[in-house]
C-alpha cells in the first residue's frame, strides 16, 4: 500500500470512534437511542428560503461556475445584515467572503496565515478544526484552556510572552460551543488589546451570534475592532437557519486577511452554488420571524433539560447562548467512561468533553436538538441510572 502523507497520519484518532462503536452496539441490542450528540438542528430550514430555492434553481443562469468570492448580491445582503444587526459597515466589495459553510473559511485560515513552524493559538475544549487544521498548514497550536473558574475565556496572562510574538493567529468562538459559555464587552476589548501589541489576527468564529436566550444580544468583535485592523469574524447560515446541510456562510472584516483568505480558495474550491446563494440572500433578507420561533423551540428545551437534569442532582449554568448543555461527569468516571455507561444502561448520547481536547476531559456535552418529548423521556431514564 501506499504510505500517506505524513501530515494525514499526524491527525489525531478520531475521538468520537470510541461512542460511535457503543451506539452501534446498542442499537443492535434493539435499544431505543436518546441522541444528543448531534450539534445539528432537527428543525428544518424555513419555508420561505425552501421556496426561493425553487425558484433559484430554474433559472440557468444559476448553473454556471459561481464566481470565486460569491454573488455580489449576497456580499451584499451580508453587509446590509452586518449594519442592521450590529451597526457595522461593511463594502460588500472586498470586507466579506463567501464561504462553502463557515468550516471551510476556518480550515483554510492557516493556510493563509500560518507557515512551518508558526504558532496559532486555539482554545480547548474547542471546535477541533483550528487545531487539526493550523497542524496540518505545519503550524504549531498553543493551547489556550476554556476553565469553569475564568467562565470558559482564555487567560492572556498565562500565555508566555515569547509565544504571543510568534503567534500570527488566534482563534475565539463566543457564544462557545462547546461550554455554551458567551463573552462580555471587555473580553473582546482585551482580545483586541493583545493583537495590536502582539501583531495576531483574531478569528472569531461566531457562528452561534443569532441563538441566544433570554434577551441576551452577541456581539461581533467588529463592533469593537472599527477600523477592522485586526480581526476576521466567521458566520454560518447553518445554525441561525437551521441550514447545516445547504453548506452557506460567510467571512467578513479585515481587508487583507479576506482577500489572502479568498485568494486562497481560488485555488482550492469554484464557490457555493448560486441557487444556495441566492436562497441565502432570502434568509439574511426575508422575515426573520423563523430565527425568533427557532430560539423559542431551543429556549423551552433548554431550560427542560436543565430543570431535568437538577432532579438527577446534576447542576449546570444555564446557557445564554448556543443550543448546548456542557456538564461535569459525576466523580470517578472519565468523560468517554460516563458517555459509554449512559448509552449502555439508559440509550442517552452525549458527546464526551474529551473529544473537544484535554481540557474538555471531565465533563460531556448535551445538543438540545431534539424535542421535548424526548428530552422528558431522557430524564426519566436518567432517575433510574446509578452513578
Ligand atoms: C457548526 C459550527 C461551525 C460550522 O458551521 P458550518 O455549517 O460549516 O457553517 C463552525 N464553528 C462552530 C463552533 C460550530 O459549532
Amino acid at each position: 500500500m501506499v504510505k500517506p502523507a505524513l501530515r494525514v497520519e499526524k491527525i489525531p484518532p478520531y475521538l468520537f470512534a470510541r461512542i460511535d462503536k457503543k451506539k452501534t452496539e446498542a442499537k443492535s441490542r434493539g435499544i431505543d437511542l436518546i441522541d444528543f450528540g448531534i450539534g445539528d438542528p432537527d428543525i428544518p430550514t424555513p419555508k420561505n428560503i425552501i421556496e426561493k430555492m425553487k425558484e433559484a434553481i430554474y433559472d440557468p443562469k444559476n448553473h454556471r461556475y459561481p464566481s470565486y468570492e460569491g454573488m455580489l448580491e449576497f456580499r451584499q445582503a451580508v453587509s446590509e445584515w452586518y449594519k442592521k444587526r450590529f451597526e457595522v459597515t461593511l463594502d460588500p466589495k472586498d470586507e466579506v467572503v463567501t464561504l462553502i459553510g463557515s468550516k471551510e473559511g476556518i480550515a483554510h485560515m492557516p493556510w493563509a496565515y500560518v507557515e512551518n513552524g508558526d504558532i496559532a493559538l486555539v482554545p480547548s475544549p474547542g471546535y477541533p478544526v483550528y487545531k487539526i487544521m493550523t497542524i496540518l498548514a505545519g503550524g504549531n497550536p498553543y493551547i489556550m484552556p476554556l476553565k469553569e473558574e475564568n467562565g470558559f475565556l482564555p487567560r492572556f496572562d498565562l500565555i508566555p510572552e515569547d509565544i504571543l510574538y510568534k503567534a500570527k493567529i488566534m482563534f475565539i468562538n463566543y457564544p462557545n460551543n462547546p461550554t455554551g459559555a458567551h463573552a462580555k464587552d471587555d473580553f473582546f476589548e482585551n482580545t483586541l488589546k493583545i493583537a495590536e501589541k502582539y501583531n495576531i489576527l483574531i478569528c472569531h468564529d461566531a457562528a452561534y451570534s443569532e441563538i441566544a436566550y433570554d434577551g441576551y444580544k452577541p456581539r461581533s468583535i467588529l463592533e469593537f475592532d472599527k477600523d477592522k485592523k485586526y480581526s476576521v469574524e466567521f458566520h454560518s447560515l447553518s445554525k441561525t437557519y437551521c441550514m447545516t446541510g445547504w453548506r452557506i456562510g460567510f467571512a467578513v472584516g479585515n481587508k487583507d486577511a479576506i482577500y489572502n483568505l479568498g485568494k486562497l480558495k481560488t485555488n482550492v474550491d469554484s464557490g457555493v452554488f448560486q441557487a444556495i446563494q441566492v436562497a441565502g440572500i432570502e434568509a439574511l433578507t426575508g422575515s426573520q420571524n423563523s430565527v425568533e420561533d427557532i430560539k423559542k423551540i431551543f429556549q423551552r428545551r433548554r431550560d427542560a433539560v436543565v430543570e431535568g437534569l437538577k432532579t438527577v442532582g446534576i447542576n449546570v449554568t444555564k446557557p445564554l447562548a448556543t443550543f448546548y448543555i456542557w456538564a461535569k461527569v459525576p466523580e470517578g468516571y472519565t468523560s468517554a467512561d460516563f458517555c459509554e455507561k449512559l448509552i449502555e444502561e439508559t440509550g442517552i448520547v452525549v458527546t464526551p468533553g474529551s473529544g473537544f481536547g484535554d481540557e474538555g476531559e471531565g465533563y460531556f456535552r448535551i445538543a438540545i436538538t431534539i424535542d421535548e418529548d424526548r428530552i422528558d423521556e431522557a430524564i426519566k431514564r436518567l432517575k433510574s441510572l446509578k452513578i
